[in-house]
């Protein structure tokens, strides 16, 4: 190794991330008002809350066509930023997409993306409005970038969790994850005999949520009708224990969450059983739910006790440093970040 050269995969996405910032300096302008560190940017124009996220997948990396069908990659594409815009308690209003092509796709296939973008812009309510074409050596790339906005007394951080706030989310978790072993899992078979036909039927729920997630804007509104601003909020990504973690550090206090208030859906179970993994592990670590995760003041538990959709996992704690897990048995397990680790080696 080189005197002076620093591996990547030594600091790790966030730590690159944090050093990044380090040295940015201060905003230069009156407007800015979060830079690097939450799920968006948030920009003040003119009294409003302007809110910019953008996120880049990379074939091979994020995604592998050979089972994402391109629409769903299109629709795929644009939930992700939607959801990073939901987190900040905001409302998607414009997308700006940026794709890099190799030769390898036709105008058909880029058609078909854009139907899914499309279909995408039509759910969520949001216009496409500008982006970039280039030529790329391998594979297809796509970055995304939405704006939105927020009302101010309604902007939801990271960093608003108080101690004795309830810890909520939403949905279920891990499906994604195993609705990724599961199509890699075919592709493999598909592979060694393609006579096989991919046998994705009986865990259509898992793939589903893999290929085609949605973010969960519904859940925005309905706090909105409550009148229930969230203390903090993210959205879920790169799996539960991650982000518990970076509402932890944001916040600069703890979370307790217990094993049997961790929301999973059967099949998820029985198939994460099936491969011989934990379904604990699913749940805690495997990422893609684009679920959100939310601290609530306890005065506020009254009005969304009995919502079919939140489910209350625990609690923000003075006295809990970064998140533990209390299992059925009554044994505590600190937390670890084992979300997506694009960097090789790490
Ligand atoms: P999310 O998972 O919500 O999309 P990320 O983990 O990708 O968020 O990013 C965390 C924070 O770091 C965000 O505020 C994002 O804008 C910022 N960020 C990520 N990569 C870079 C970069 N290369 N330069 C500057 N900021 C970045
Ligand atoms: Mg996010």
């Amino acid at each position: 190794m080189n005197k002076g050269r620093t591996e990547i995969n030594q600091l790790g996405e966030f730590g690159l991330i944090d050093r990044l910032a380090a040295d940015l300096g201060p905003f230069r302008q009156s407007g800015t008002r979060k830079g690097i560190g939450d799920d968006t940017a948030v920009v003040e124009s003119q009294g409003h809350l302007q809110l910019i996220t953008t996120d880049m997948l990379l074939e091979g990396v994020h995604f592998d066509l050979s089972y994402m069908p391109i629409m769903h990659l299109g629709y795929k594409s644009v939930s992700v930023n939607v959801s990073d815009i939901a987190a900040m308690n905001g409302t998607a209003r414009q997308i700006v997409v940026a794709l890099a092509l190799s030769n390898r796709f036709s105008v058909e296939a880029v058609e078909a993306l854009y139907k899914g973008i499309q279909q995408a812009c039509e759910d969520y309510k949001i216009d496409l409005v500008g982006g970039d074409t280039t030529a790329s050596r391998s594979g297809l790339v796509i970055s995304i970038t939405a704006i939105g906005d927020v009302e101010t007394s309604k902007i939801t951080y990271r960093n608003g969790a108080k101690d004795g706030d309830i810890l909520c989310v939403t949905g279920d978790l891990g499906a994604a994850y195993m609705g990724l072993q599961v199509l890699e899992r075919e592709k493999q078979v598909f592979l060694a005999n393609p006579d096989m036909q991919p046998d994705i039927e009986k865990y259509k729920y898992l793939a589903q949520r893999q290929m085609k997630p949605i973010a969960r804007t519904d859940i925005i509104h309905e706090l909105s009708d409550l009148n229930l601003v969230p203390t903090s909020m993210i959205d879920i990504s790169d799996g539960l224990a991650s982000e518990i973690l970076h509402l932890s550090k944001n916040s600069g206090l703890g979370f307790k969450i217990y094993e049997d208030k961790l929301p999973v859906d059967q099949m998820t179970y029985q198939t994460a059983v099936e491969f011989k993994l934990d379904p604990i592990t699913c749940i805690l670590n495997g990422g893609e739910d684009y679920e959100l995760l939310f601290t609530i003041d306890q005065k506020d538990y009254e009005s969304v006790k009995n919502h079919p959709d939140i489910h209350f996992i625990g609690y923000a704690s003075a006295e809990v440093e970064g998140g533990v897990l209390i299992t059925k048995g009554g044994n505590t397990v600190s937390l670890k970040a084992q979300g997506w680790n694009h960097f090789p080696g790490n």
